[in-house]
């Protein structure tokens, strides 16, 4: 068996290493080290939970000099605000009994503040590349030092369009340095990207993206349409004991707040809802509060849950079916982090069997389908979308892994819901007040348009 004896790591490293508890490296953590500390430039593909913070960092680490300067060493830069935060906490997780100067800089908050942290000195920098950009033109930070840049999570980045930031931040850092990329996919973008900075590249390569993780059991639902989804989600989430701990997943932001207005009557307490409107201090208090514990249910849309690591997250709910599967596979990565078990549920329309059938075929294995259950009711109103096939048809594209903007505004007289008794009511007393959520929410809206 390998152990982190066979990585020969520096005493501070391997005492923090010991303190968090890891025993073995995960595959990329070990195949990554030397080829990391061999200066070349790296391209690392592995699934997401399968350690890549530790990967690139512990060989960093190994080899950083402390040098008597007091601009960084080192880039690592991250798609979204709450990941530079993430990475931060980890690296000095990682480098607790070394003297390392780590500092993250995300937009969103007062430049000037993070302007005087650059001043204070820093051998790690953790940023967002829009913000690091201005940071650097402002000369607030100095990146002539720079010898190695990380970019994490690049796909993700790239999708959410920071191509041009990326070739301008490309542009200012010093030509001798290394380049090392981590991502959980490889897509085009991500291909084109390393044809133009990289220098033959080392690629270590994982799993397929499409590997069922196995320590993650999965399940889905067959269901009509969004509000008897509503109902099911709340059914299911009575069990307390068994859903302890839920990230909830849908498509775009309007159907994160449809979700949550629902569910608030009945769990606002334990609730808490992340998407790209949400104010800065918002999204990373809802995100604290549920990896404490405090609540238990959060409430996300694609591209504000990727590459977060919660901790001991006991359900991915897949709200929806995502048409890209490779998105099925980053959903389903919040849970079963690094070899604990995990569960994932998927509810499914009959428009979305094909999207299914394609996540099933991507990871060649067939989602265990779960009768539904009789207690819930199944509600026969439908959304704008859902009533339209030929606009839903057309709206998949919206729904890309692009961004998480949501469907296209449907022009006001498609925005009607048919209030006209077309639905039947049937009256199961413990779960009326759902049926009538979720009617108060379709009705608020459909009023509002008028
Ligand atoms: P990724 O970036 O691949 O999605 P992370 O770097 O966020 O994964 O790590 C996922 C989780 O696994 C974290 O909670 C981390 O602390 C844990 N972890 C990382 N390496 C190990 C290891 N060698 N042994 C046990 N747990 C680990
Ligand atoms: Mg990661």
């Amino acid at each position: 068996m390998s152990t982190f004896d066979n990585l020969p790591l520096t005493k501070h490293l391997r005492r923090a290493i010991d303190e968090l508890g890891f025993v073995k490296p995960t595959p990329i953590q070990e195949q990554s080290f030397p080829v990391v500390r061999s200066g070349a430039d790296v391209v690392g593909i592995a699934q997401t939970g399968t350690g890549k913070t530790l990967a690139y960092m512990l060989p960093i680490l190994q080899d950083i000099k402390f040098q008597d300067i007091d601009t960084p060493r080192v880039l690592v830069l991250v798609p979204t605000r709450e990941l530079v935060l993430q990475v931060v906490d980890r690296i000095n997780e990682f480098a607790q009994f070394m003297n390392l100067r780590v500092l993250g800089v995300y937009g969103g908050t007062n430049i000037n503040t993070q302007k005087k942290a650059c001043a204070q000195g820093v051998d790690v920098v953790v940023a967002t590349p829009g913000r690091l950009y201005d940071l650097a033109a402002a000369r607030a930070l100095q990146l002539k030092t720079i010898k190695q840049l990380v970019i994490d999570e690049v796909d993700v980045m790239l999708d959410l369009g920071f191509r041009i930031q990326l070739a301008n931040i490309f542009s200012i850092l010093p030509e001798r340095r290394q380049n090392i990329m981590f991502s959980a996919t490889m897509t085009e973008e991500v291909d084109a990207l390393i044809d133009a900075y990289f220098i033959k590249p080392k690629k270590i390569s994982i799993a397929l993206s499409g590997t069922p993780l196995n320590n993650i059991s999965q399940e889905c639902y067959r269901t009509r349409n969004f509000y008897t989804k509503l109902n099911l989600l709340n059914f299911l989430l009575l069990d307390k004991e068994k859903y302890s701990k839920v990230l909830v997943f849908v498509p775009n932001k309007k159907h994160a707040d449809m979700v949550f207005e629902f569910l608030e009557e009945q769990y606002s307490s334990e609730l808490c809802v992340i998407h790209s409107n949400k104010t800065q201090n918002y999204r990373i208090r809802s995100i604290k509060q549920f990896d404490e514990g405090i609540n238990r249910i959060l409430v996300a849309t694609d591209v504000m849950a990727r590459g977060l690591d919660l901790h001991k997250i006991s359900h991915v709910i897949n709200f929806n079916t995502p048409v890209f599967a490779e998105n099925y596979m980053h959903r389903i990565g919040r849970t079963g982090r690094a070899e604990e078990k995990g569960n994932s549920i998927l509810f499914f329309t009959d428009k979305e069997e094909v999207s299914k059938n394609s996540i099933q075929s991507l990871m060649d294995y067939e989602i265990p389908q779960v009768d539904f259950p009789e207690d819930v009711i199944e509600n026969e109103q439908l959304l704008p979308e859902e009533r339209d096939i030929a606009k839903i048809s057309k709206n998949r594209s919206t729904e890309t892994r692009k961004r998480d903007d949501g469907f296209h505004e449907k022009k006001d007289k498609n925005k009607q819901i048919n209030e006209g008794g077309s639905y039947r009511v049937k009256l199961a007393k413990k779960y009326k007040k759902s049926q009538t959520k979720g009617d108060i929410i379709a009705n608020r809206r459909a009023r509002k348009k008028r």
